[in-house]
């Protein structure tokens, strides 16, 4: 159901009048890593929104390294993000982390983002599946494509079409970058599923001065759209400061991205 050969015209995934795939235009999901507070997202909602996101991001649940890192404000982060996202007129995707809270997550957020170290929680896709929410599928931090289209297919088995593969870097063995962003996992995704693939620059380089021209490159590979981290004040970001761009730096992006999409 995840292979071209089942479904040879590109499948749009519509996120209430969202258009993702296809010759739709290239969409823009920013906001911050984690969700800090309401004041906090609703600037990151401003600033994503002037640059021409559409989506915002933003996480309640965050897989963290580190069990006694900031794992999130649950609920409350939730309700937040779901304030800002309808106040500028935006969408909202956000992730879950297990079956536990699908429900309440379902509640609040348009988009259901499977984390890169949940990609093979077989289970926890099946559960997402039902829904009938569009999925973000992160794919696994060593996740081979291969893999990564069997992840797809356990959605779509549950008669879900709305998947959206999102490529945000792999392990290698480089250092100099958080992960190694695989480019040509876009153009490869494309040849072998109809459904749509986007990139995720922030975690595929995990730093801040890389992200833009990645971000580029993305569009220029074909992808159908990105999702990237923004935060006011990146130094005190509660996560991921390191690679989240600030105002100057994301509307600096956005507009080179608007130049590619102009010229593609
Ligand atoms: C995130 O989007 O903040 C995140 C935790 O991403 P990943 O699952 O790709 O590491
Ligand atoms: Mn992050």
């Amino acid at each position: 159901l995840t292979s071209r050969e089942f479904h040879p015209t590109d499948t749009v995934v519509d996120v209430d009048g969202v258009k993702i795939g296809g010759e739709e235009n290239f969409v823009t999901m920013a906001g911050p890593c984690s969700i800090e507070g309401l004041e906090q997202i609703m600037e990151c909602a401003r600033i994503a929104k002037n640059g021409g996101a559409t989506i915002l991001r933003g996480g309640a649940f965050k897989p963290r390294t580190s069990p006694y890192a900031f794992q999130g404000l649950e609920e409350e982060g939730l309700k937040y993000i779901r304030q800002a996202a309808d106040k500028y007129d935006m969408k909202v995707i956000t992730e879950v982390m297990d079956e536990a809270n699908l429900e309440l997550v379902a509640k609040y957020t348009d988009i259901l983002q499977i984390g890169a170290r949940n990609m093979q929680n077989f289970k926890l896709l099946q559960a997402v599946g039902k829904t009938g929410l569009p999925v973000a599928l992160k794919r696994g931090i060593s996740g081979t494509i291969d893999e990564w289209l069997n992840a797809a297919e356990y959605i779509a088995a549950t008669g879900n079409q709305k998947v959206i593969f999102v490529e945000r870097g792999i392990r290698t063995y480089e250092t100099a970058t958080r992960n190694t962003m695989d480019l040509s996992a876009v153009p490869v995704i494309q040849k072998l599923s109809h459904f749509p693939i986007i990139v995720d620059p922030s975690h595929g380089v995990g730093v801040w001065d890389y992200v833009t021209p990645m971000a580029v490159a993305g569009i220029a590979a074909g992808a159908s759209g990105m999702i990237v981290e923004i935060h006011p004040d990146p130094n005190n970001a509660w996560s991921d400061g390191q690679q989240s761009l600030n105002e100057k730096r994301y509307m600096n992006m956005m507009e080179q991205i608007h130049v590619m999409e102009n010229t593609m």
